[in-house]
């Protein structure tokens, strides 16, 4: 085997990288046919002899680079889909080069330093007290279970029950109550954590997707509340103020799926929205959609520390416990060994600075504004209150609108995916990316108002 000398591997990945992200914009969101039939040259008996670094580089970009979804360029509007900012792609590529297991501080002094300073910016920036303790996970999915199992903790150890020791069989019960609008991801963090997903009170919500405080049940100190900042369709906030304040007075525990909307907190425009968000008891947040740095980056927080560390804690005689006073990563998090992911949170938040936040913010809601008034021009029904980065498209008939979303996805331009709001078929469309322009959005609607007359010229067609 020919093996290259570092520089030159390391060169080569950088060269093929960069040009990926310069021609992203250009291309079509969705991969061709020709570059997903290539997709079978990958599937081969595993080599008896390996073959060198360079060939593996070649291989991954030319065969692997046209089957990806353009999802960094600028016009994906699908999920809640963030890209990655420059200087998040950097740093992630310095993170991997120091390959840091971020499990303790003494594997990486400098993983847990970055952690604590960016949970500090956090904390600062979602208006949190100086002692809310967090922890860096893969996604929002990981952050709400581990938040709630911190939540399972407090309100099972109140009443004097270990549930990290003894389990759940024989434990008091503790009522959960969700918003009818509640994330799946909730759902299944509480069925992984013993909760159940459907023993759960589900209260309704209102036409805006907003749980309706006035339907809460009465709570009480073994009720566990979960709300959400940004419902995935309407990007709607429940009304954190009411029901905190209740739950507060019950003893009750709340949980809050944050995983874009919390990121308004950073930009007091939107103040009416988050109002009592930061009154909760944990959060969930991630880094990869908002923020904009790359998979896989999710944030939980949790406002009393000794119920996250008693939840994901573990001890063994060969695991140094960390000095007093410092944060010992491996005690908050679900994971023991893991990749440095407060790096690229740390690089984010220092490229961008406060306003730099609070403007990323305010673009996403801009953006979406800019598609419903754009469509709505052309006659077409906004189905939501665009109030953050959601928006929610009717063409008319529900085949009409799954045929319109259909036949945008084919054109490529851009890219929505579709949804059910309140029995209504809809386009759904989520402005998260930060390389997205006004441009982007014009040449968008555009290739909606295409798909829309090629769908309607078909139909008027004979068949
Ligand atoms: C995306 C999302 C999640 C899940 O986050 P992952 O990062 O995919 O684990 C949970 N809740 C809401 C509201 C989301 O938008």
């Amino acid at each position: 085997m020919n093996e290259p000398s570092l520089p030159t591997l390391l060169q080569a990945a950088s060269e093929r990288a960069t040009a990926y992200l310069e021609t992203v914009r250009v291309r079509p969101v969705v991969p061709s046919q020709a570059a997903l039939d290539r997709l079978g040259e990958l599937h081969h008996a595993l080599p008896q002899q390996g073959v060198d670094a360079m060939e593996v580089l070649r291989r991954l970009d030319e065969i692997g680079s046209p089957a990806t979804v353009a999802t960094s360029g600028g016009r994906y509007f699908g999920l809640v889909i963030g890209g990655a900012l420059p200087a998040t792609v950097a740093a992630n590529w310095m993170a991997t080069a120091w390959d840091q297991n971020a499990c303790y501080r003494w594997t990486s002094p400098i993983a847990a330093t970055l952690e604590d300073v960016a949970l500090q910016w956090l904390r600062d920036l979602f208006r949190l007290p100086g002692d809310v303790a967090g922890a860096f996970v893969t996604g929002a999915s990981m952050a709400s279970l581990t938040g709630l199992a911190a939540a399972r903790h407090a309100l099972l150890a109140r009443i004097g029950w270990n549930v990290e020791a003894q389990g759940l069989y024989g434990a008091p019960e503790i009522r959960v109550v969700v918003g009818d609008e509640v994330h799946v991801t909730v759902l299944k963090a509480l069925s992984i954590l013993g909760l159940g997903s459907e023993r759960v009170i589900r209260v309704p919500t209102d036409a805006r997707g907003r749980l309706r405080a006035e339907c809460l049940p009465d709570l009480d100190a073994r009720t566990l509340v979960c709300l959400q900042a940004g419902n995935v369709n309407t990007g709607d906030f429940d009304p954190a103020e009411a029901v905190c304040r209740r739950a507060k007075a019950a003893g009750a525990w709340v949980h809050v799926d944050g995983a874009f909307g919390l990121w308004a907190l950073a930009n007091r425009d939107f103040d009416a929205l988050t109002q009592g968000f930061t009154l909760a008891d944990s959060w969930a947040t991630d880094g990869h959609k908002w923020l904009n740095v790359p998979y896989d980056s999710g944030i939980v927080l949790v406002r009393n520390a000794v119920h996250l560390r008693a939840a994901m804690s573990v001890n063994a005689a060969y695991l140094s416990e960390g000095e007093a006073g410092e944060r010992e990563p491996s005690h908050y998090t679900p994971e023991s060994s893991r990749r440095a992911r407060g790096v690229e949170v740390w690089a984010a938040l220092l490229h961008l600075g406060r306003d730099g936040v609070s403007d990323l913010v305010a673009r996403f809601c801009r953006l979406a504004k800019r598609f419903a008034d754009g469509l709505s021009r052309h006659g077409y029904e906004v189905l939501n209150d665009v109030v953050l980065n959601q928006v929610l498209v009717s063409f008319g008939s529900p085949e009409t609108t799954r045929a319109i979303i259909d036949a945008l996805q084919a054109d490529g331009v851009c890219w929505c995916g579709g949804t059910v709001w309140q029995g209504r078929p809809a386009m759904r469309i989520s402005v998260a990316n930060w390389a997205t322009t006004e441009a982007d959005v014009e040449q968008s609607i555009e290739a909606m108002l295409r798909a829309a007359t090629r769908v309607s010229a078909m139909g008027k067609a004979p068949t």
